[in-house]
């Protein structure tokens, strides 16, 4: 048996969805641990580019069983949406697809909340945080409060009914102020009803399913969403998610003892990205950024946002090594640094108190980065299948980032497609 984790190193779309669609290759049982519909893993397979937001990204490898943890929120519609958008292109869930019942269900209420508050400017922290507006956050403020309905209340619907109204009192003060209308609850539950006959039988509990996986030693590889500097707890606050992306959060979210886990590899890519709103100390704001912006699609996957690019940030990578305990590193997106004439990274930063390689994780705004630049390489990479095939100076800049955290590199990815990577170990084969 093993279980490893699959975790973001910085602000989420590093490409976890692709590493972990190649890594399931090995992995008997694939579970999402955190998170709600705002993850949009894109997996490209062949001619196919398939976004996932709930689903573990695991589901286009028909052996894999796919799990979607209690640590999860999951909105129906959305999850019934992406069952048939995967059967209408021949990847079949039957069978394969469980959900925790103790998930959080979205209701329609969540979104709404969401929106009226960043319309208004007044998400949780008084600031806009950028959130994509998928009612991940109420939801997860519903679960704290202990008013949640969780996917398992979804089999007795008159039982939902009572805690929707419950919420829905809490929650009407604030739709009000905010200009909001109060949504219905019958149309809601009408609809609800729907979603409910089609998703009841993936409902269990999932601890257990993975407790029996152990027992065979079977592969379970637990995916993270978003990324280390998202976390509720150890992100750029308020500047966060609302849920525990890592990899300490596989173990809550998943109901996997964290004795089970054998280890942890954290995805970056060669360069840095981050979505919405807070601190991005190494953004380039020049051509060069839209440079990167360009060649690495550097849009969301969900939303379409374009992303704000920026250069490697090592003490936040070392900060996200420490706080994930990483094992390997997998960095991604190496082919479109390609063509830049050098490449910079972050390699500690200068704040009032002096330099320092630590992350200054709540004083960003203020800190000003020190670079060490690299010469770039002008070769395509995309070919590329061991490490040998890369340019010195690709080489260079890799051993760099591995010396410099103390993590060494597992795997690199050089192209969209599941062959454009070199593999140099497989987490599970240890
Ligand atoms: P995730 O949420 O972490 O899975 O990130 P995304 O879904 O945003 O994935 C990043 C995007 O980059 C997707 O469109 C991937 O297909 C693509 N991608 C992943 N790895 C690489 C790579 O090494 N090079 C290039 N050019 N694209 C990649």
């Amino acid at each position: 048996m093993s279980a490893i984790v699959i975790v973001g190193a910085q602000w989420g779309d590093e490409g976890k969805g692709k590493i972990v669609d190649l890594y399931t290759e090995t992995a008997d049982v694939v579970v999402r641990y955190a998170g709600g519909p705002n993850a949009g893993h894109t997996l490209v397979v062949g001619e196919e580019r398939i976004v996932v937001r709930l689903i573990p990204s695991g589901i286009l490898r028909p052996k894999a069983r796919c799990i979607m943890g209690q640590g999860m929120v999951v909105d129906p519609a959305v999850l019934v949406g992406e069952i048939d958008a995967l059967s209408v292109r021949g990847h079949s869930t039957e069978g394969r697809l469980f959900v925790s019942d103790r998930a959080h269900v979205i209701m329609p209420y969540h979104p709404e909340i969401d929106a009226l508050r960043e319309h208004a400017g007044s998400a949780p922290g008084g600031t806009k945080i950028g959130t994509t507006k998928r009612g991940i956050g109420p939801c997860y403020e519903d679960k704290a409060a202990r008013r949640g309905i969780r996917m398992g209340d979804l089999r007795d619907l008159g039982r939902v009914q009572k805690l929707a109204e419950r919420a829905l009192s809490e929650w009407a003060p604030v739709i009000l102020a905010l200009g909001g209308a109060l949504p219905d609850l019958n149309k809601i539950m009408g609809e609800l009803a729907v979603f409910a006959k089609r998703l009841l039988p993936l409902i269990t509990d999932t601890a257990l399913l993975l407790e029996d996986a152990q027992k065979r030693g079977e592969n379970i590889l637990l995916e993270g969403a978003q990324g280390t500097l998202l976390d509720l707890d150890h992100g750029t606050y308020p500047f966060v998610t609302s849920s525990t992306a890592v990899a300490g959060g596989a173990a809550v979210g998943a109901g996997i003892g964290p004795t089970r886990i054998r280890r942890v590899v954290g995805i970056t890519k060669g360069y840095a990205t981050r979505v919405g709103e807070g601190p991005f100390p190494t953004e380039l704001h020049d051509a060069t950024g839209a440079r990167i912006r360009e060649a690495g699609s550097e849009f969301g996957s969900v939303t379409g946002r374009p992303r704000r690019t920026g250069w490697l940030d090592l003490p936040a990578l070392r900060y996200a090594a420490r706080v994930n305990g990483l094992d390997g590193l997998a960095v991604t997106k190496m082919d479109v640094l390609t063509g830049l004439p050098e490449v910079k990274v972050c390699v500690a930063y200068d704040t009032p108190e002096g330099r320092t390689r630590e992350l200054p994780i709540d004083h960003l705004g203020t800190a000003q980065p020190v670079y060490q630049a690299f010469p770039g390489w002008s070769e395509v990479l995309a070919s590329a299948r061991v490490l040998a095939d890369l340019p010195d100076t690709a080489r260079t800049y890799l051993k760099f980032l591995s010396d410099e955290t103390g993590v060494p590199v597992d795997l690199v990815s050089v192209g969209a497609r599941r062959d454009e990577t070199i593999v140099l170990r497989n987490p599970f084969a240890e």
